[in-house]
């Protein structure tokens, strides 16, 4: 490819709406330009890369025996009203009417249109395991759409789904799909982890997702230093290591105290001079009906003062409203006669549930459920009870690994893919059904698995760069080559030498890059623009070096360049391709 000729759309400064650097780097490269919010062109330069990304999924899910089929992006609303997601799906789904005043949408994900394909498809258990994949166009109306192609609106995804009638069937994929995942982002050159992870309102019951370390990562990713054991953080378990518990002691005698405006935390444990982790802080949330639906009942959520409430834990409990909705300052007033501040579990006439952290506590501080007022070495059994022990702690750093394994360290994650065991949940609302081996009809049990094409370009350029720009992994660079010509308007071996080496390169087999651009784009900017685009190798040919007989090759990402002897620069790119 001729500079020429080819869209080099870099930009010099850093766009100002762009907080993160894959976001500043793909907009300044020229790999993306952004029509509305979440929307995103991709520039020629930013498509050869994502559909290399693609192109490694693609192989890979096929070697998973995976078939790739592509369905519409357009969904008619009988499906999804079949599945029961019509109403439940909320503002992401794009809803719209066509000319007959039908009701369509603009597809998030693609469990309705398969189960509908492969029960029409697919009649006996013989046939299974049966996995489908593609990668395409998804549109979700994020609330907040962000990050560039990070979280956008429209997005590619490549999402596979896989039908089986045991459960045991469904473990084996569920397997291959987990290893195929690790090979897919092994091959990327990412530093990713799968975790246990929440299967959200997709349904089902176990799930991963594999997340990218960043620090700009949206998600908390939980993981032992001794075991394999990794969680994102709204499902991780952990202890509470035994030195940071409160000494055993005897019961001392329970006082009320006056506490005057103190309300937090921090603002009680200093002006009683007591530590943080002698505290219960009580939160009051919303009950829910066993239809689910919230109700004015509340419920208090007891912790350790020093721990913080993991919401997604205890939505999960029977009876509370989900996602979690806290109790406001007037409804805490009119149930309970108080300000927040002063909640504790003495005389509470609610439904209590306790984290493990407070089932230990001894002579514990908590609010008297009086305006201005404390309890002070209060003590279970003795002054109150709770109802029900739960985990709902969101686990710390140093906290002891579930499996007794190693202490928990927290990092920042991309989510780029993630894994679900849906069970029947669609087949069941949707009647997909094969004959078994004794001809009985069954349901069959479902898989999905989705990973995010777009965002894993933006989540490798969070990995992979430095101050100059992206240095891309060989394997998904848009061009592995870029010669750059200086001067070869004033020196006719520059652009003799250069046209050879051009040449030479694509008969080896390599993408490059000619920057043939004239002398209105300076040397330096020649210079900028090959390592702000991260192409992995650089020849310059300049009328200076080679009266040295020499051209200077740089492999991005290292400092030092190299002179090599001009007669033997073709040989030289030889060795370029082997050592790949
Ligand atoms: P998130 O928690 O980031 O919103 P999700 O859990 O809703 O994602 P899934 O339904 O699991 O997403 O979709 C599969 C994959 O698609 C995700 O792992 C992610 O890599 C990608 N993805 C999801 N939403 C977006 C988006 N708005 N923009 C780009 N990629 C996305
Ligand atoms: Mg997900």
């Amino acid at each position: 490819m001729r500079a020429s000729r080819y869209l080099i759309a870099t930009v010099k400064e850093t766009p100002s709406d762009a907080e993160i650097i894959s976001h500043q780097l793909m907009l300044r490269a020229g790999l993306v330009r952004k029509l509305a919010s979440g929307l995103y062109t991709w520039l020629p330069l930013g498509l050869r890369v994502l559909s290399k990304v693609s192109q490694v999924v693609r192989e890979e899910m096929d070697k998973s025996g995976a078939m790739e089929v592509i369905m519409p992006v357009v969904q008619p609303a009988e499906l999804w009203e079949e599945s029961g997601r019509w109403p439940t799906m909320g503002h992401e789904l794009l809803r719209f009417k066509d000319r007959h005043d039908r009701d369509f949408c603009l597809g998030p994900t693609h469990e309705e249109v398969i189960t509908d394909l492969i029960r029409n498809e697919y009649s006996s258990y013989k046939q299974l395991p049966a996995i489908f994949y593609q990668i395409q166009t998804k549109f979700r109306d994020e609330r907040r759409p962000r990050f560039g192609v990070m979280r956008a609106r429209e997005f590619t995804m490549k999402d596979a789904y896989s039908f089986h009638a045991s459960q045991d069937c469904l473990d084996e994929t569920y397997k291959i799909m987990h290893q195929t995942y690790c090979n897919i982002f092994s091959r990327l050159g990412m530093e990713f982890r799968p975790v246990i992870a929440d299967s959200g309102n997709i349904g089902g019951s176990t799930s991963h997702e594999f997340h990218v370390l960043a620090d700009s990562g949206e998600d908390e990713i939980v993981f032992s230093s001794d075991s394999d054991y990794a969680a994102n953080i709204e499902l991780a378990e952990g202890d509470i290591p035994a030195k940071a518990q409160s000494d055993k002691s005897d019961k001392a005698t329970c006082e009320t105290v006056d506490t005057g405006d103190a309300k937090t935390i921090e603002e009680v444990s200093d002006l009683l001079n007591r530590s943080s982790d002698t505290l219960i802080k009580t939160l009051l949330v919303h009950a829910c009906n066993d239809d689910g639906e919230r109700t004015e009942d509340l419920i208090a959520l007891l912790l350790r003062g020093d721990q913080e409430l993991n919401e997604t834990k205890a939505s999960k409990i029977p009876g509370i409203s989900s996602p979690i909705e806290f109790a406001s300052d007037e409804s805490i007033e009119k149930a309970i006669g108080c300000p927040p501040g002063c909640l504790g579990p003495v005389s509470l006439k609610i439904r209590t549930v306790a984290d493990h952290s407070v089932v230990d506590l001894q002579n514990f501080v908590c609010g008297a459920n009086q305006q201005s007022h404390h309890l002070l070495n209060a003590n279970w059994n003795e002054q109150c009870k709770y109802d029900e022990v739960a985990d709902i702690r969101k686990v710390q750093e140093g906290d002891i690994s579930p499996d007794g394994k190693g202490t928990l360290s927290i990092k920042r994650g991309i989510e780029v893919g993630h894994i679900f065991q849906l069970g029947t949940k669609y087949t069941e609302s949707m009647k997909a059904s094969v004959l078994n081996v004794n001809g009985k009809a069954v349901l069959m049990t479902m898989g999905c698995y989705g990973i995010g094409v777009t965002r894993i370009v933006a989540a490798c350029i969070e990995q992979n760069n430095d101050k100059q720009g992206i240095i891309w992994p060989e394997n998904i660079a848009p061009f592995h080559l870029v010669i750059v010509q200086i001067d070869a308007q004033k020196s006719e071996t520059v652009s003799e030498i250069s046209e050879a080496l051009y040449v030479k390169a694509q008969t080896l087999g390599m993408e490059v890059l000619l920057d043939d651009r004239d002398k209105k784009t300076s040397p330096g900017v020649k210079f900028a623009d090959s390592e702000l685009m991260g192409i992995p190798h650089r020849l310059v040919v300049s009328p200076r070096s080679l009266a040295d007989g020499v051209i200077e090759y740089k492999r991005r990402g290292e400092d030092e360049k190299q002179l090599i002897d001009k007669d033997m620069s073709l040989e030289f790119l030889n060795s370029i391709v082997s050592s790949e």
